[in-house]
């Protein structure tokens, strides 16, 4: 059993090396009595929030800590070998937490979710599928109450949350913007994703002026996923009663100390409404989002891109690869197709 093992917490930048391949010899058999399933790993979801995982718990975390020495976890989609629980049976398609590795034991798989749409790729349940569209849903849906016509800015835009909540912001009848940091994933946005306009942060020298140029009336919505320099941007740029979704903030995540927001009182002028929110707090509604989502893929109405890599051996250079923008969108792990 091939597994990805979490070397120890860490500081900075994440790197491969802070991850171990190793590989243990297992029973392809769940104990009698354990109420545990055997899962075999089909796709490994890699996460920005991961990079807390990587921290000591300080009271700052986004998720609770890896165990040093252990496999990481996370989400993924896997098939069942065996099975002594009650709900799981032998053959059925899961997605939900488990563990970087080529087969694992889950001693408490009440919290998976079964897999009953099979007719689009298995890795959608790593993305739209999953926590991500999720997050995409909450965040822009129930925290902006968005409305036709309304001028949306959206950072780290071609990701695995912002390109969906471009679309999704298109389908509502909104105006929207998105930053990238590369031409490809800029030509992305205004050619696949059906962005109004789009630009690359990284040749931008004033985010101010760039914002100012492309919402000239101002932003009503912003769907946060970067922090620090932008957020302080965008403030100056927000319109009376806007809303900003603070959905993630990755170009905070391997500071030592934060970046300064300088503009925050622009929240109080303006009467701009800033909620942060995990998905995990809206689970209530997963039903309804792929409700939502599943006749859109179907009927053709958003499109998703992944990059995929193969390999389980590949997955830590994925998962560090978040944090240099390397991903062309959301980045799954396959570990086996079937
Ligand atoms: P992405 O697929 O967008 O991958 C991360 C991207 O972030 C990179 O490709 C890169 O794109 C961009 N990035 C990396 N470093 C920086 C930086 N220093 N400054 C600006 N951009 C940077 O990831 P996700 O879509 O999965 O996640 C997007 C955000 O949503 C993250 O902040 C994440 O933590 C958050 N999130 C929050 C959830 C919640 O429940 N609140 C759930 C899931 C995600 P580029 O090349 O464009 O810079």
């Amino acid at each position: 059993n091939k597994q990805v093992i979490f070397r120890d917490y860490i500081t900075g930048f994440p790197k491969e090396t802070d991850m171990v391949l190793t590989t243990e010899t297992i029973k392809l058999k769940v104990p009698d009595g354990s109420k545990a399933i055997l899962v075999k790993n089909l796709y490994l979801s890699c996460d920005p929030y991961m990079r807390s995982c990587m921290t000591k718990l300080d009271g700052k975390n986004y998720a609770p800590p890896f165990t040093p020495g252990s496999p990481i976890t996370g989400l993924g989609v896997a098939k069942v070998l065996d099975s002594d629980h009650p709900n799981f049976k032998e053959g059925e398609l899961v997605w939900g937490m488990t563990t970087w590795e080529e087969y694992s034991l889950i001693t408490m798989p009440d919290g998976l979710f079964k897999i009953k749409d099979t007719d689009v790729p298995l890795s959608y349940y790593t993305g739209l599928l999953g926590m991500l569209g999720l997050t995409a849903y909450a965040g822009f849906y129930e925290l902006c109450s968005p409305k036709k016509g309304e001028n949306v800015f959206i950072s780290a835009a071609s990701g695995a949350v912002g390109q969906l909540v471009g679309q999704f912001a298109k389908i509502t009848g909104c105006y929207v913007v998105g930053s990238a940091g590369s031409k490809v994933k800029v030509d992305l946005l205004k050619n696949k994703f059906g962005f109004d306009a789009a630009f690359n942060y990284k040749e931008e020298h004033d985010w101010d002026v760039a914002l100012k140029r492309y919402f000239p009336e101002g932003i009503d919505i912003y769907f946060e996923n970067v922090g620090g320099k932008m957020l302080d941007a965008v403030l100056l740029n927000m319109r009376v009663n806007g809303r900003i979704s603070a959905c993630g903030m990755i170009s905070q995540y391997n500071l030592e100390e934060p970046e300064g927001v300088h503009n925050l009182f622009c929240l109080v002028t303006k009467k701009v409404r800033m909620e942060g929110f995990l998905a995990t707090a809206y689970l209530h509604l997963l039903l309804k989002c792929f409700d939502f989502i599943m006749p859109l893929i179907k009927e053709g109405k958003i499109t998703y891109v992944e990059d995929t890599v193969e390999g389980i051996d590949n997955a830590p250079g994925a998962l560090v690869g978040l944090f240099t923008g390397r991903n062309v969108g959301k980045q799954p792990t396959e570990v086996e197709a079937i």
